[in-house]
């Protein structure tokens, strides 16, 4: 009996956490008065962690749930509903999508397929992209990366656009949307919770990981960003991927990284380097993110995308 009382007193914990075996315990942690993000994995999407990686976000109002990038794909979304039921029982009311990146948005399927009135908002451009080959592109992507287990999973669109300036209400809870121009992407929005004075900032911070800078994208746009975001009344900054917190632990690293990145290129650039003498300089004078997921791999692209920056600046 006593047994059976100890087993009894163990089984909701050990079952709260969402298990991606050899990846890690998944589950939303509050961050806030009644926000909570789900911190994912910081590496690419593979088999292991099924396409789940990025930061799911949710604020739980009177009468549901606003959720912030549900996830990369139909089933992340899924586990991603099943982890806010074990939050509450409230209905998904509405959903941000922060950027075009499959990672962050294929789960709008799930929560469609749940919660059919929930609106989305996003982008315009977003919007758009997300109903041509970019979107079908994403869907491959996943599918390849995570050998199959994305299988099923379809474009569903955010319904509703956003620019920057815009404040809206939804079940009493105010959201401001900020979005200046190209910067990890060209149809980004970092989402601001008003009440708790949380900023949803979407791939314009990275923390602890290295992600990708496309040919829509902006690194200078991006350098600009975060500096704006500095000035915002913030207390919680929830970036892309990694560990939330004040704009030191979670955004400053980012921002540090950009503007040593740009300094060293504009000095290769001014005294005539090849990119891989500039590599070479950049691999050693920012060897404190050499730690960071995917560092290797992207700090030869990243020196190459600000070297293009930098030539048409000077053109
Ligand atoms: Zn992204």
């Amino acid at each position: 009996m006593k047994k059976l009382f100890i087993l009894m007193l163990l089984l909701p914990l050990s079952s709260h956490a969402w298990v991606l075996p050899g990846v890690g315990d998944y589950k939303f942690e509050s961050i806030a008065d009644q926000v909570y993000v789900m911190h994912g994995p910081l590496q690419e999407p593979s088999k292991q962690n099924q396409g789940f990686m990025n930061n799911p976000g949710i604020i739980v109002s009177k009468n549901g749930v606003i959720l912030i990038d549900p996830g990369g794909t139909y089933q992340v979304g899924k586990q991603v509903l099943s982890e806010i039921k074990k939050i509450t029982a409230k209905p998904v009311l509405a959903v941000f999508n922060s950027h075009i990146h499959g990672d962050h948005w294929l789960g709008n399927q799930a929560v469609k397929e749940q919660y059919p009135k929930a609106l989305i908002y996003a982008h315009p451009n977003m919007i758009a992209q997300a109903k041509t080959k970019v979107g079908s592109d994403w869907i491959n992507i996943m599918q390849r990366l995570t050998e199959g287990a994305s299988k099923g999973t379809r474009v569903v669109a955010p319904d509703k656009p956003v620019q920057q300036g815009d404040e809206i209400v939804v079940d009493g809870q105010r959201f401001k949307v900020h979005s200046s121009g190209p910067a990890h992407t060209d149809t980004d929005v970092m989402v601001e919770h008003v009440n708790s004075k949380t900023l949803f900032m979407g791939d314009n911070s990275f923390n602890k990981r290295m992600g990708r800078f496309d040919s829509s994208s902006s690194m200078h746009g991006g350098i600009k960003v975060l500096n704006y975001a500095k000035t915002l009344d913030i207390k919680t900054f929830v970036p892309g991927h990694g560990q939330s917190g004040d704009f030191d632990a979670a955004a400053r690293q980012f921002l540090e990284y950009l503007s040593t990145l740009q300094q060293i290129v504009k000095q290769g650039y001014e005294r005539d380097l090849e990119d891989y003498e500039i590599k070479a300089v950049a691999e050693k004078q920012l060897h404190a993110f050499k730690d960071w997921a995917g560092f290797e791999e992207r700090i030869g692209k990243h020196v190459f995308k600000m070297y293009l920056e930098i030539q048409a600046t000077e053109l």
